[in-house]
């Protein structure tokens, strides 16, 4: 195999700051144990998300001067619902601040309680919201996820069968959208297949249940499609990306993951009157409908963040980068889960570090010592963020999400460096405890102290 090489250079940088192990020890405890407390300057490489974390191009900086800030129908508007009319074919195109906001919006109208929204995997943000609104979120995807080294083309999709015992056990009644979410980031960032879409479609025709697509990494999971799904290698990243909008009713979608930029997102819903129920609430929690919480600028960055992403150049050299991780992760002796997903590699703490019980949270154990180590920041994405509320554990996984076009091949090999180093030392790992956890979304400002 030749050398996918970045397909772009580097015209604008950004210091990073070196620090001792003594250092990130004090660091650390001043941070009770959570990196979400860590100034990002003791940080020497920041893998704690790719949301909002990507390097824009010369055109979006570009498209930033020219923005438009006039508070209703303002030309960086059209600029950015046109180019999402393009890809996505959907005429409704709703700006919000992020994904969450998107998700509130949408589930403020179709929640509540009693209801019960059905997801492969709902991203904490996303059932946190559906939560919020008194509905539950049910989790549907193929049992083969649930196996970090069980390797399957289309890990992320949901399990049609389950879907369909869930629709007649609860009522359709009870039942106002399905989701799935695209790639599935609690999932290991694992894609759907288009013809997993299909039957789930078929599902929702049959009973008459929307679908609504979490479609953060849409233009990744399309790339997967064009890589494995059968008859679709010879087509072009646009027509699946349109194939996959066309399958659904609408989505939410975080324009800091595909979009590009460093704060957007996007509601889409086709039905009128639905649409104009969430053109009420965004006028009243967000914005005017042509800004949405957003300024004209941020507008026209993410109208040319759309329109990058689905570039094959691009995706080639970003879901070949963040595989390049998993694959010398997986030499080193680390259980990743498998194959690697498209914007994250997701480490299986419970395995690498078995002496440490789900409640003394061993991925957020592993956190820490990335940290300490090589001042490196993942997040956890097991017990301490999907835990307590008599949940049963999930898999104790740690993300290494891979930023869009920020780091080279060297910062990645570090931490390969690093990982190496504290394999060797895996069992000298100390598990935690909570000491303090608020309502929601705990993993943001849990703190911990470090048992033994
Ligand atoms: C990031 C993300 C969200 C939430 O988006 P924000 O912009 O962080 O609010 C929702 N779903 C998925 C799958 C995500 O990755």
């Amino acid at each position: 195999m030749k050398t996918i090489i970045e397909p772009f250079r580097i015209k604008s940088v950004e210091p990073i700051r070196m620090t001792s192990r003594e250092e990130r020890e004090q660091i650390l405890r001043d941070a009770h144990f959570n990196v979400f407390g860590i100034k990002a300057r003791d940080v020497l490489v920041d893998l704690l998300t790719d949301s909002g974390t990507g390097a824009m191009s010369s055109l979006q900086w570009s498209g930033m001067m020219r923005g438009d800030e006039s508070y209703a129908g303002a030309e960086s508007f059209y600029r950015f619902s046109d180019k999402m009319n393009e890809l996505t074919g959907f005429d409704h195109i709703l700006p919000t601040h992020q994904g969450r906001a998107s998700e509130r919006i949408l589930f403020e109208l179709v929640g509540g309680p009693g209801k019960v929204i059905p997801n492969n995997n709902h991203f904490d943000t996303t059932r946190a919201n559906v939560e919020h609104s008194g509905a539950r979120a049910v989790d549907l995807v193929i049992h083969e996820a649930k196996t970090p080294s069980l390797r399957h083309p289309f890990k992320g999709n949901m399990d049609v069968q389950r879907l369909r015992d869930l629709i007649v056990a609860e009522g359709v009644e009870k039942i106002p959208i399905v989701m799935v979410t695209v790639t599935n980031n609690s999932g290991g960032g694992q894609p759907v297949s288009l013809a997993n879409l299909r039957e789930v479609r078929a599902v929702c025709d049959e009973f008459g249940i929307p679908l609504f697509l979490d479609a953060c990494r849409f233009a990744e999971n399309a790339y997967f499609i064009k890589q494995r799904e059968e008859g679709q290698g010879e087509r072009t990243i646009r027509e699946i990306v349109r194939d996959t909008f066309d399958l659904a009713d609408g989505a939410t979608i975080s324009a800091k993951k595909d979009g590009m930029v460093n704060i957007g997102g996007v509601l889409l819903i086709r039905d009128p009157e639905l649409a104009q129920r969430a053109d009420a609430l965004l006028i009243l929690t967000e914005g005017f409908v042509t800004y949405g919480g957003l300024s004209g600028r941020d507008l026209e960055a993410m109208a040319q963040g759309f329109e990058e992403v689905v570039r094959e150049d691009y995706l080639s050299y970003r879901i070949r980068s963040t595989e390049y991780l998993g694959e010398r992760l997986l030499a080193l002796g680390f259980q990743i889960i498998e194959p690697p997903g498209g914007h994250a590699i997701y480490v299986d703490a419970g395995k690498l570090c078995p002496g440490i019980p789900s409640w003394e949270f061993p991925g957020q154990a592993l956190v820490c010592e990335l940290y300490r180590q090589a001042g490196i920041r993942t997040v956890e994405i097991g017990s301490v963020m999907f835990g307590g509320g008599g949940n049963p554990p999930p898999l104790e996984l740690v993300r290494f999400a891979i930023p869009r076009r920020v780091y080279t091949q060297s910062h990645i090999d570090y931490v390969v460096e690093a990982c190496g180093e504290l394999y060797e030392r895996r069992d000298r790992i100390k598990g935690l405890k909570i000491v303090f956890e608020p309502p929601y979304l705990r993993h943001f400002s849990a703190r911990f102290i470090e048992l033994r």
